[in-house]
């Protein structure tokens, strides 16, 4: 398991209206907003659902936000989610019987009032696909881990998402239990066990276990009341410059659309901190590729924000939390499929510097984690290449120099991020990048 490194290296003082609680930074007195405020507002909070192929996290989003996330042509054909999907729900509670619900109507037959605007991050569990987890992993405020109750316990995405959440930091988790319809009571204790022993020794030895059948709506009121108690909206600095990762770029115009008409691209992602309005000019980085005197460089892309989007919902104004829509002048064919995913957007000349060399201090796991074999983790080697997972970049670093807790690696994509950022970094073993361990980026 990894040790446990508390202080972050980006941690820093905090205002005094901010507590840290065991798990996370939280203000003391949150901002209480009205119900209509919590319905056309932005989610104030990033919940993944992680957990290994078909284990229900698609079919759990679709019962919590009434959004089937699996809609990409090339997803449906192969039945599994491939790009990160994201989808809004609105929890709510009974003004008569107290119950959790994403529904205005109670089953009691009660009225239900909006308590919060949750946004979920519903990421592949495909072993092929662990980059994009760990790209949006890297947003997410917390997660559900979904462990399918009618199979044995752990599958290999099922230990290599856990580790994961743990390696990036995410402490808030419930583990979802799905299925139970398809299994008696002996099973599900037997796979609840299986499912205390996988978490024995991890951070999370103590997150709720809750049974819950996501196709027949079992259970959910008992799974929201647990997302809430375990799950808070975190504190954000809205103060500082804007940072927003980008997790998904666009084109939404009709194919054969009118030129006259186009609609600049879209940038999908979540702000860190800082908030972004409507007329912002903005900088894109890396940004895209150029040929300078027979060298390849990365150029920051500058632009202009047209509107805002959470969700269906315009705003005026985007702040830190749940998942965002940008649209920009941009000329639509520059962001269409997915093409500035792991850019970061701010104000000019005010991001973090692009990188195409860096330098990690390096932490790595005793164990690969996610193959069906234990396999011991065999010391970097020089020229390996890596996949390296940082915000919601995922890029391949061909290791040049090694130390004995330090790497520099030559980059095949520039990223654009902080000094003391946390990388995760994957190894090729049986033709699959397998998470290994972390580093963090060194001057
Ligand atoms: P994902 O790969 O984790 O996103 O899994 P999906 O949501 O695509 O679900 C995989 C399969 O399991 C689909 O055929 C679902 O209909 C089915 N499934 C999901 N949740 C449940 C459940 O609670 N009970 C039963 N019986 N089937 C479920
Ligand atoms: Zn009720």
């Amino acid at each position: 398991m990894v040790k446990k490194n508390k202080k972050n290296a980006k941690e820093q003082k905090q205002p005094e209206n901010v507590v840290e609680t065991k798990d996370s930074l939280i203000l003391k007195k949150p901002k209480v907003l009205t119900e209509e405020e919590i319905v056309n507002g932005q989610p104030v909070v990033n919940i993944g659902l992680v957990g290994h192929v078909d284990h229900g996290k698609t079919t759990l989003t679709e019962r919590l936000t009434g959004k089937w996330t699996d809609t990409h042509s090339e997803e449906i054909k192969r039945g599994i989610t491939i790009r990160l999907g994201y989808a809004n729900s609105i929890f709510r509670k009974c003004v008569q019987c107290n119950m959790f619900a994403t529904q205005q109507k109670c089953e009691c037959g009660g009225e239900t009032k909006p308590i919060r605007k949750v946004s979920f991050v519903d990421a592949p569990g495909h072993e092929s696909l662990m980059a994009t987890m760990l790209s949006g992993a890297t947003i997410m405020d917390g997660a559900l881990l979904l462990i399918a109750a009618n199979e044995n316990c752990p599958q290999p995405q099922t230990r290599e998402h856990l580790m994961a959440l743990e390696i990036i930091g995410i402490k808030n988790i419930v583990i979802v239990q799905n299925k139970i319809d398809l299994i008696d009571k002996e099973k599900a204790l037997k796979n609840y066990k299986q499912i205390k022993e996988l978490l024995k020794g991890t951070f999370f030895e103590n997150a709720p276990i809750i049974p819950i059948s996501a196709q027949k709506g079992v259970n959910v009121d008992r799974l929201i009341a647990a997302i809430e108690e375990i799950v808070p909206t975190p504190y954000r600095d809205e103060t500082k410059d804007p940072v927003m990762f980008v997790a998904r770029s666009f084109d939404i115009n009709k194919p054969g659309a009118d030129l006259m008409k186009l609609i600049g691209g879209v940038l999908g992602g979540s702000l860190i901190q800082g908030k972004l309005a409507i007329g912002d000019q903005i900088e894109i980085k890396p940004g895209y590729e150029v040929e300078e005197r027979n060298q390849k460089v990365y150029k920051p892309i500058r632009t202009k924000i047209i509107s805002l989007m959470t969700g269906e919902q315009a705003i005026q104004e985007a702040y830190p939390g749940g998942s965002i829509a940008v649209q920009t002048t941009l000329d639509p064919s520059i962001v269409k499929s997915d093409k500035l995913t792991g850019n970061v957007v701010g104000y000019s000349d005010k991001l973090p510097i692009t990188l195409s060399e860096i330098k990690l201090e390096v932490h790595l796991l005793e164990r690969v984690v996610g193959t069906k074999d234990d396999v011991v983790v065999e010391p970097i080697k020089k020229l390996e290449p890596l996949m390296l997972n940082v915000n919601s970049a995922a890029t391949v670093g061909i290791v040049t120099e090694f130390g004995k807790n330090s790497i520099t690696c030559k980059l095949k994509l520039p990223i654009c991020c902080e000094y003391g950022s946390r990388i995760t970094i994957s190894r090729r073993l049986d033709n699959r990048f397998r998470l290994i361990g972390y580093g963090i980026l060194k001057k």
